[in-house]
């Protein structure tokens, strides 16, 4: 008999609740792509409606293991490593390590997931995976994050390699923990190739990696502001997060002659109504890289406000980039934002709009960039990091953002082509994003058969 597969998207989605109790970021993530991808794949033969997707949200396969470490007062402490290898159709699986106490296997899983698309817009040969601990490294030594990483990579190094599993940085995982964790691995191994990407320039690492993301999701704005003929220039932006993304993202848009008027960390926003220019955003790299600290510090050096324990979504603005994490623009602030006229959203952290949030932008047909589309130049670089490694050369860094710039154009492209609406001039970036995304990984499936 037959396995019927003409279900609806509510039934394709409590069997995959079902099978995955309790996993609610991941069932967010999987919602996503399937509404999108549903009108597509119902009329192509090929795609069996349901299966292609069904398998894409099966994991090929799923690393738990235990992390164990001394912290500086002798305490044996114990974490929980992952590594979801979520499929590798179309290239070695690729995706960063979080190390962040909210790391569990549900967020992991949505990110791998999300990561596969993503990786397949970028054109390059890299599948999808995600990795990562509930550790934390706020507040530990440099010792501590040091026996840490070579712990957690104690075990995963017999998981991965350069043709197979290729992961890099994410929150919490910075140059240092990538230092450290290239270094165990390279002495268990006693292999020097490019495992991890995100690598010091001095042993692997690829021109303007650190940049990549932070820039791309600048690039995507720009792309889809060109095409209704419009520019970065004299908008005022609202940036959240503080990190590699965030800083990047601001050091773009300023010098594309955007006003950065926000910037954040876990304890609050700074405002500042003057912009966050050159020497400021020098001062914030220092702070929260080199010196750890908070952002208050920053709004105190700057003489502006700082606005303890919120979110900067309240703040009029005319372009939003959520650079801190996910779910980090709710429904309620997404609201906010299109009220106070925001024309445009580009994500540059992963999955950080609320479900029903990026229902919102695109109903009031703002421009809205999912992230996967948004912050894929991050994990571009990195596949030209493993390019410049399996090659052993480095590139030049003019060679390198041409390519970055290229790729962002090429991601805005596909979009284009499956977001663009038969009856406005609306282009439904989600949709685009993840029909793109799609594809390719499913049709490398279908060629492969069934496995
Ligand atoms: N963690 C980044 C992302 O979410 C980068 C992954 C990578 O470079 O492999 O895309």
């Amino acid at each position: 008999m037959a396995v019927s597969d003409h279900v609806d998207i509510d039934q394709f989605m409590a069997g995959l609740k079902r099978r995955n109790p309790g996993e609610t970021e991941f069932h967010q993530a999987v919602y996503e792509v399937a509404m999108n991808v549903y009108d597509y794949i119902q009329d192509k033969e090929k795609y069996h409606q349901w299966q292609i997707l069904r398998r894409i949200a099966e994991p090929d396969r799923i690393i738990i293991f235990r992390v164990c470490w001394e912290d500086d007062n002798g305490n044996i402490r114990v974490n929980r490593g992952y590594r979801v290898q979520n499929n590798n159709s179309i290239g070695p699986y690729k995706g960063g390590i979080r190390f962040h106490p909210s790391v569990n296997l549900s967020i992991l899983k949505f990110l791998a997931f999300e990561q596969t698309f993503k990786n397949s817009l970028t054109g390059l040969p890299m599948g999808g995976g995600k990795g990562g601990s509930d550790f934390n490294p706020k507040g530990k030594s440099d010792n501590e994050v040091m026996r840490f990483c070579q712990a957690f990579m104690s075990e995963l190094y017999r998981h991965i390699g350069e043709d197979t599993d290729v992961p890099a940085g994410d929150i919490g995982v910075g140059a240092r923990e990538i230092g450290y964790m290239f270094g165990q691995y390279k002495r268990l191994k006693n292999s020097f190739v490019g495992v991890l990407t995100g690598k010091g320039m001095e042993f692997g690492g690829s021109p303007i990696r650190t940049e990549a993301t932070g820039y791309g999701t600048v690039y995507f704005m720009q792309d889809m502001l060109a095409h209704q003929k419009n520019a970065i220039e004299g908008k005022t932006c609202l940036v959240s997060g503080s990190g590699n993304v965030a800083t990047y993202a601001t050091e773009k848009l300023t010098q594309l002659g955007g006003k950065v008027v926000t910037l954040s960390d876990s304890t609050g926003f700074i405002y500042d109504k003057e912009g966050i220019d050159k020497d400021k955003l020098a001062f914030i790299v220092d702070l929260k890289g080199r010196r750890r600290g908070r952002i208050e510090e920053a709004a105190k050096e700057f003489g502006c406000e700082f606005h303890a324990g919120k979110r900067p979504w309240s703040v009029p603005c005319d372009l939003a980039f959520p650079c801190a994490t996910q779910n980090e623009i709710s429904t309620k602030e997404a609201h906010t934002l299109i009220e106070n006229g925001c024309q445009g959203v580009s994500e540059g952290a992963n999955m950080p709009t609320e479900q029903e949030g990026i229902h919102a932008f695109t109903a009031a047909k703002i421009l809205f960039a999912p992230s996967k589309a948004a912050n894929a130049g991050g994990v571009a670089v990195s596949g030209l990091e493993m390019s410049q490694n399996s090659a052993r050369i480095t590139w030049k860094e003019a060679e390198l953002q041409q390519l970055l710039r290229d790729i962002m154009q090429g991601i805005h492209d596909q979009c284009l082509q499956y977001g663009k609406s038969k009856d406005s001039d609306y282009v439904d970036y989600v949709k685009g994003a993840n029909i793109a995304g799609f594809t390719k990984v499913a049709d490398a499936m279908i060629a492969y058969g069934v496995l």
